[in-house]
């Protein structure tokens, strides 16, 4: 036996060889047939030489797992989780033990995409259905959408959304009534700012002195106080105005319904029913509006229709509203919102059942009234009239009572050095109470909870006026009386994921989505409670560790894009468009050249691209590509010159969506500059270039990160996300910053984007981790090896799909597009056929009709192994075998295992079956990798325009299922 060296040795602890699928073997005889000798070769082949960068990416040496688990652990110990009462929209919560183990902590939940494929996606499809009835029973108000990203952004959608609805046409007044949440007011502000909105802050009453188009409360107030405002929205209805509430989902459970008093927008944060505070998210926004204003709706939303057997089936609804289609008319830029999140709220609902709930609701409301009775008892009484879990006080002792609260790990919310507050919670005890009195009162007291809880049975004034209280039932529905015994519950999940297809059971070739592996070691501290349980306002003295992890993430990230700073901010990669362009206004206004407007985007762009640059309040000019799919330079040129007085910026995807590596990219930098232009890169692509070149090397100005892509966050089934930016030295004074929290020297004119002021920290360990564990070599191998399986994929399946785009040496980046047109024409069979047999065959399909009509782009990624690849290839050439038989007539066009699909076992088992052309085994189990692992669609083709048509986005009645 040869010995190996202890290097040797040690080499299989890395995670790389778990990350990246083929290995050493298998990538040389992939190379070997490819034609090149390395990998490095290949990158010669592949990567201008330009652009290329010619030294190691300075991360240093990577973890093995344990060790890097270890040192997160030490990160993590660094964070101080203090109780937290400082509510503002973030509160503890108990996350149900079946839900965290079955969905949150479960791949099966978490590595699925946004359902773009509903017929493999119905179990998600269903929760998120759930979670827009519990909004709507909430609320109050008839058409929910599938969540948003924060409570703050909701607001600005609900500001976006009253101004096309509104019949005030002519008022540019939003109304704002100055007991909102801060963070809410300062994103609203900076939204408002882009679209040229006048917003007003003043006490509510005042809203009906102004000619508006819309109004925002808060409901229960910053403070806890809860108004009836039945008589003001009446009146501002009169006006016109647009009624847009910010409530507390917990406190809905008990109180009176915004929407009963009349408002016509209702949204918040659903993170108190089960989510963790995560230092800021991610959590779910809901955002539920009247059945009228449907068409102004922004983000996604569930709705049911039915297959061609005429069963129900659910799909995302009125798809022409969103951005991948509309562009710059979208109503929103949002693509990646926070399902998973809102799966959780749903399922944390669904096991609760409105028994439960307002068991957890009324608790958390006597514990406040025990607490107030007991304060003003000794003299401290609270502000507030009428309260649900929050209380605010004044006192002169505010000092001690600080003092002793940080000596008992206590958070509470202090307003000035004379005002402070409590927010009590699900996770409250008696004790706590206890605790909250020695903190505020000194030892002293002799309070006694039992006491005090036997003068409020006794009392006759309620914290809840009855004007105030819920008196309608809510979450009748069936799913949300079934599910209270944990085996119930936890079969319930297990239903719903059998039905959709997930990373777990193969890989999801979706080009431009980047579905690698989210390694388990990545994923363990996003549940530990030092990361999950911190309050994204507490003292940043206390939150030391998340400092620490955001700061080093945020070094590594400079140097793996090439700029000089980070902002983490963003939550999704189209609010890091638009906090990037937000940034490069701001630099054009700074240099007296506000009137820069223009954003100049190629036509091959994203969706929320355009609908990005709109939001940010400019002009969008479309600019044409050539033939081979590159930025046509001459329109390029002309348009630029143009447009050059009033140029702010191009927006370019790199390589790009065409999957390619453009020569001229840095030319195309040039061109901009010159004319006075910003260069925004989007950086989705990112995972073709670590560690072989970058954006800030290639001459942009500033780009998003997509970290649900690259850097290893799961897609959770359409969120969550994080979109920190990239940007150059000369943009960093013009991120966006936060009103509460300021960890450096952000300037105070710089608006926020999102809610808290790190975005969705909660899910930066799981970025942080992959960086860590794959370190300089691995980066780099791993964007290699992407590179490899893309193009081995594209040769092998050159043979019998013409691929559409092509750079030098005719090879592609990490990305391809088979061009389906030439066969849809021969044939008949469209690409939406060939993404439906691919489900018989167990896959996902690959991106359709993104970013050309009549395509499907396939991305691999570097987690594939060789045997995946080999198995998709194998489909995908099964299927070119298929379109022969229909090209060949052998077949009808429109009765084939193509149209046909996918099939689903009621398919099988019809005995008309046998009328088919094709047999039972052909349309079940063409191959037999099928045969030893079938994945069953649980629906036949969904028809779209018939669920448009009949628009129908709530839970099911009962009577349908019988
Ligand atoms: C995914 C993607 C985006 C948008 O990112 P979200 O996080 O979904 O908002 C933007 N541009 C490109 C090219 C993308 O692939």
């Amino acid at each position: 036996m040869t010995k190996q060296t202890l290097t040797q040795l040690e080499q299989h602890e890395l995670f790389l060889t778990r990350h990246i699928g083929p290995d050493a073997q298998q990538q040389q005889g992939m190379l070997n047939y490819v034609g090149a000798e390395s990998l490095d070769d290949l990158m010669n082949q592949i990567v201008p030489e330009s652009i290329r960068i010619n030294r190691d990416l300075n991360i240093g040496r990577a973890n093995g797992e344990a060790e890097g688990l270890d040192y997160i652990r030490n990160v993590a110990n660094k964070n101080q989780v203090f109780k937290s009462y400082i509510g503002m929209g973030y509160y503890p919560t108990i996350v149900p033990n079946v839900v965290l183990r079955n969905v949150l902590e479960n791949p099966g939940w978490y590595t699925a995409y946004t359902p773009y494929q509903p017929e493999i996606a119905q179990g998600r499809l269903e929760a998120i259905l759930n979670f827009q009835q519990v909004s709507m029973d909430l609320t109050g108000l008839d058409l929910a959408s599938a969540s948003l990203l924060d409570e703050a952004t909701a607001a600005a959608e609900a500001m976006a959304l009253a101004k096309r609805v509104s019949k005030a046409k002519k008022a540019n007044i939003f109304f704002v009534a100055d007991d909102l949440f801060p963070q809410t007011l300062d994103v609203v502000k900076t939204r408002a700012e882009c679209f040229g909105f006048d917003v007003i802050v003043g006490p509510a009453a005042d809203a009906v002195n102004h000619e508006l188009f819309g109004a925002l409360f808060q409901y229960t107030n910053k403070e806890g106080q809860i108004h009836d405002y039945t008589e003001l929205f009446a009146e501002l209805k009169q006006k016109k105005a647009v009624i847009s509430v910010a409530a507390d989902i917990m406190s809905l459970v008990l109180l009176k319904s915004p929407g009963s008093m009349g408002a016509d927008v209702v949204f918040g944060s659903a993170q108190r029913f089960g989510v963790p505070m995560g230092y800021g998210g991610p959590h779910a926004a809901f955002f539920v509006t009247r059945d009228a204003y449907k068409r102004s709706m922004p983000g996604r939303i569930i709705g049911l229709s039915q297959d061609t057997r005429g069963n129900r089936a659910l799909r995302m609804a009125m798809q022409t509203r969103e951005q991948h289609i509309r562009r710059e008319k979208a109503n929103s830029n949002i693509c990646t919102a926070q399902v998973l999140l809102a799966n959780m709220a749903s399922f944390y609902a669904v096991f609760h059942g409105p028994q439960g709930l307002k068991t957890i609701a009324s608790r958390i409301n006597r514990f406040t009234d025990i607490l107030a009775l007991g304060l003003s008892s000794k003299g401290v009484a609270a502000q507030n009239s009428a309260w649900f879990d929050t209380l605010t006080f004044e006192s002169n002792e505010l000092a001690f009572i600080k003092t002793r609260a940080l000596n008992s790990e206590i958070n509470l919310r202090i307003d000035s050095d004379a005002r402070f507050g409590v927010s009590l919670d699900e996770t409250t005890t008696r004790e706590d109470i206890t605790q909250l009195f020695d903190v505020i009162l000194g030892e002293d007291h002799g309070l006694d909870v039992a006491a005090l809880d036997e003068q409020v049975m006794n009392a006759k004034e309620a914290s809840i006026p009855p004007s105030l209280q819920r008196d309608d039932a809510i979450l009748t529905h069936p799913t949300f009386n079934r599910y209270q015994s944990e085996t119930e519950m936890m079969r319930y999940i297990k239903r719903l994921e059998n039905k959709d297809l997930a990373l777990n059971h193969s890989m999801i070739s979706l080009g431009s989505c980047t579905m690698k592996l989210n390694a388990v070691a990545e994923m363990l501290p996003i549940s530990w409670p030092e990361f999950a349980n911190m309050h994204p306002f507490c003292p940043l003295e206390q939150a030391q560790g998340y400092t620490q992890l955001i700061g080093e993430l945020s070094d590594w990230l400079v140097e793996i894009t090439g700029y000089d700073a980070v902002c983490m901010q963003p939550n999704s990669g189209a609010q890091g468009e638009y906090a990037g362009l937000l940034a490069i206004q701001k630099y054009h206004e700074s240099r007296g050249e506000a009137h820069r407007n223009v954003c100049l985007i190629p036509q091959s762009a994203h969706g929320t691209n355009p609908a990005s640059a709109q939001l940010a309040g400019m002009k969008v000019v479309v600019t044409a590509c050539d033939n081979e799919g590159n930025i046509d330079l001459d329109d390029l040129r002309a348009k630029a010159k143009e447009v050059a007085e009033n140029l702010s910026c191009i927006m370019i995807t790199y390589p790009s969506t065409h999957g390619v590596y453009e020569e001229a990219v840095r030319e195309i930098c040039d061109i901009i500059h010159q004319h006075g232009g910003q260069v925004y890169l989007d950086g989705a692509n990112m995972n073709a270039q670590v560690g072989i070149t970058s954006p800030g090397f290639i001459g942009a100005d500033v780009s998003h990160l997509n970290l649900h892509k690259t850097f290893a966050i799961p897609h959770g089934g359409g969120g969550p996300g994080m979109g920190p930016i990239g940007i150059k030295s000369h943009l960093a004074p013009f991120v966006a910053g936060h009103k509460l929290i300021k960890p450096g020297s952000e300037s105070d004119n710089n608006g926020a984007v999102s809610a808290a002021p790190f975005g969705s920290a909660g899910i930066l360990p799981i970025s942080y981790m992959y960086i860590r564990l794959l370190g300089s070599k691995g980066l780099k191998a791993s964007t290699q090896t992407a590179i490899l399986n893309a193009n081995y994929v594209t040769k092998k399946l050159s043979e019998h799909y013409p691929v559409l785009f092509t750079g030098r040496n005719d090879r592609v980046a990490h990305e391809c597009i088979l061009d389906l047109r030439p066969l849809k024409e021969a044939s008949g069979v469209t690409e939406m056929d060939i993404a439906k047999r691919l489900n018989d065959y167990g896959f996902h399909a690959p991106t359709m009709s993104f970013p050309v009509a009549g395509t499907l782009m396939i991305e691999p990624t570097e987690s594939e192994s060789q045997v995946e690849l080999d198995r998709f290839i194998e489909a995908m050439i099964n299927i070119r075998q298929e379109i022969t038989q229909v090209e060949a007539g052998e077949w009808p066009v429109d009765n084939n295992p193509l149209s046909n699909a996918p099939h689903t076992l009621a398919d099988i088992i019809d005995p008309e079956f046998d009328a088919r052309p094709y047999n039972r085994e052909l349309a079940a189990f063409p191959t037999s990798a099928v045969k030893a692992n079938k994945f069953w669609p649980t629906v036949n083709r969904i028809d779209d325009v018939f669920g448009d048509r009949n628009l129908f986005c709530a839970c099911v009645p009962i009577e349908d299922y019988q």
